[in-house]
C-alpha cells in the first residue's frame, strides 16, 4: 500500500496508527465504557500473536491503535486485518497520527496522496474533514479546502464531493489528528463476552457454522460441541468440527471443542424400532446432552443451525419437539434464512470450503427411509421413557472429551 513512500514522505505521516470506528457499542448509553472495555480486552487479545505491544487507547467515540516507531506498512496492514476479525468494529482505517496543527495535517495529507495509482489516471478525490475538538483552528470545512486545495494544485486531481475515487480523511481528536485513506469494513455486532456464554450444537455441515458466526457477533462467547458417531463411524466428523472451530476462533479467541461419541446411544434409538422418529428422538437427546453440558460450562443457551423447512427435523412441529427436550433457550439465528443465503455467508467467512469436505455424519447412521415431519412430543416421550434418557444425556455428558486447539 505504502510501498513507494520515501524516507521523507515516512517522517512527515507521522506515527503509524490503525483507527477503529465501533458499531453499537455507541448506542449503549450507561453500558458503554463496560462495552467500550470488553472490546479493547478483545484487541489486545487478538494482536497477542505480533511480537510487540500494541497501545490501545479509547478516543472520543473510536479506538486508537498504535504501533511501536518504524512499524513497516505490510505489520501494519496485517495488525489492521487481524483487528477486522474482532466483532464490534464497523470500520478499520490504517491511519497516520500527527500533531495537531494544520501544517503538519497538511503535510500528512499530501505524503499519503503521494505514490498513489489515483495520481497517474487523474482519479476524482474529496477532502473529509471532521473535528471531535472544536478547539482546533480551522473548521472542518476550512481543513477540506485547505487540504483539498493543495492537492488539487500539486496533483491536478478533479474534485468530486459526491463519489470521490479517492478519499482522504482528517479527524481532529482531543490530542492528535488522525489522517488516513482506504479503510477495511468491520464485521459489526457487539464484543464477545458483553451477551455472555453459549453453546453451539456443532455438526460438520454448512449451517451450524454459520450460526456460531453470527451469535459470536451478537456478543456470545461460545463454546462449541460435536456429536460423533464412534464407535460406528470414523473420525473424520470430528476433524472437521476441530477445522470449523479452528476456522471461527479468530473472531473470539480461546475456543473450546467438545465431543461426545455418540454412536452406541444412536444405536440404542434405533433399536426402539421407531425408525420414522428415531431423527427428532436423537435431536432431542443432543439437546438433552448439550443442556447437561451447557450447565458444567456455565452456557445460557444452546444454539443450533437450524432454518425453517430446510430438511424434514425442521418442520415447524418438529422444531416445536425439540424446543420442549429441554429448559434453556435454542437459539437459531439462520431459522429464516435460505440455504443460498447461508453459503453465501459460510463463503465470506471462509468455513463453507472446510464443510463441503466429505464426511461420515454421525446422522447417517439413523436416516429412515422416512422420516416423520409431524412428530407427536407424547411419542417422542414414550422412546425416551424406555431409553432412560435423563440418565442416558448425563453418562453422554460424562463422556465429554475436550479437544484443545493447538496455537
Ligand atoms: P448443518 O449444516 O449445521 O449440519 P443441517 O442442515 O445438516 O445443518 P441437521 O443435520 O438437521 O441440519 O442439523 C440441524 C442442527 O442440529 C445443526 O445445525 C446442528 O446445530 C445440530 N447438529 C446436527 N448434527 C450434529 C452433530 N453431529 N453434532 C452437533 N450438532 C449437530
Ligand atoms: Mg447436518
Amino acid at each position: 500500500m505504502l510501498s513507494g513512500t520515501s524516507e521523507k514522505t515516512r517522517s512527515d505521516l507521522g506515527e503509524p496508527c490503525v483507527l477503529l470506528k465501533l458499531g453499537e457499542v455507541v448506542l449503549k448509553g450507561k453500558n458503554r465504557e463496560l462495552f467500550e472495555r470488553r472490546l479493547q480486552a478483545n484487541i489486545k487479545a487478538a494482536l497477542s500473536g505480533f511480537d510487540f505491544k500494541a497501545d490501545v487507547r479509547q478516543r472520543h467515540g473510536v479506538i486508537a491503535v498504535f504501533l511501536p516507531e518504524g512499524t513497516d506498512a505490510e505489520t501494519a496492514d496485517a495488525v489492521a486485518r487481524r483487528i477486522a476479525d474482532v466483532p464490534g468494529l464497523v470500520w478499520i482505517h490504517r491511519a497516520w497520527r500527527v500533531e495537531k496543527d494544520p501544517q503538519a495535517v497538511l503535510k500528512a495529507a499530501l505524503a499519503l496522496v503521494e505514490g498513489r495509482e489515483e495520481i497517474q489516471r487523474k482519479a476524482t478525490f474529496a477532502v473529509r474533514s471532521r473535528r471531535r475538538d472544536k478547539r482546533f483552528p480551522l473548521r472542518s470545512n476550512e481543513l477540506d479546502r485547505l487540504v483539498g486545495g493543495e492537492i488539487n494544485d500539486i496533483y491536478g486531481l478533479p474534485v468530486d464531493l459526491k463519489n470521490p475515487e479517492l478519499t482522504v480523511h482528517i479527524e481532529v481528536d482531543r490530542d492528535e489528528v488522525f489522517v488516513f485513506t482506504d479503510g477495511i469494513p468491520g464485521h459489526g455486532g457487539l464484543p464477545v463476552g458483553t451477551s455472555g456464554r453459549a453453546l453451539v450444537l456443532m455438526s460438520g455441515g454448512i449451517d451450524s457454522p454459520v450460526a456460531a458466526y453470527r451469535m459470536m457477533r451478537r456478543g456470545l462467547r461460545v463454546d462449541f460441541l460435536h456429536f460423533s458417531g464412534i464407535p460406528f463411524t470414523t473420525s473424520e466428523s470430528i476433524y472437521k468440527a476441530y477445522a470449523l472451530v479452528r476456522a471461527l476462533d479468530r473472531f473470539q479467541g480461546r475456543s473450546r471443542l467438545w465431543v461426545v461419541p455418540f454412536g452406541k446411544a444412536q444405536q440404542s434409538i434405533k433399536a426402539s424400532g421407531q425408525d420414522r422418529l428415531a431423527v427428532i428422538a436423537q435431536r432431542r437427546l443432543m439437546l438433552k446432552t448439550a443442556e447437561e453440558v451447557a450447565h458444567r460450562i456455565r452456557a445460557g443457551a444452546l444454539i443450533t443451525g437450524d432454518s425453517l423447512g430446510q430438511v424434514s427435523s425442521q418442520t415447524l412441529q418438529n422444531i416445536t419437539a425439540q424446543d420442549h427436550a429441554v429448559e434453556l433457550p435454542i437459539l437459531r439465528p439462520l431459522i429464516g434464512l435460505d440455504k443460498t443465503e447461508i453459503m453465501a455467508e459460510a463463503r465470506r467467512i471462509g468455513t463453507l470450503e472446510i464443510s463441503e469436505l466429505p464426511d461420515e455424519d454421525c446422522c447417517t447412521l439413523l436416516a429412515p427411509r422416512r422420516a416423520e415431519t409431524r412428530a407427536k412430543i407424547e411419542d417422542l416421550k414414550q422412546i425416551e421413557r424406555r431409553l432412560d434418557a435423563e440418565d442416558l444425556a448425563v453418562q453422554l455428558a460424562d463422556s465429554l472429551q475436550e479437544y484443545k486447539l493447538d496455537a
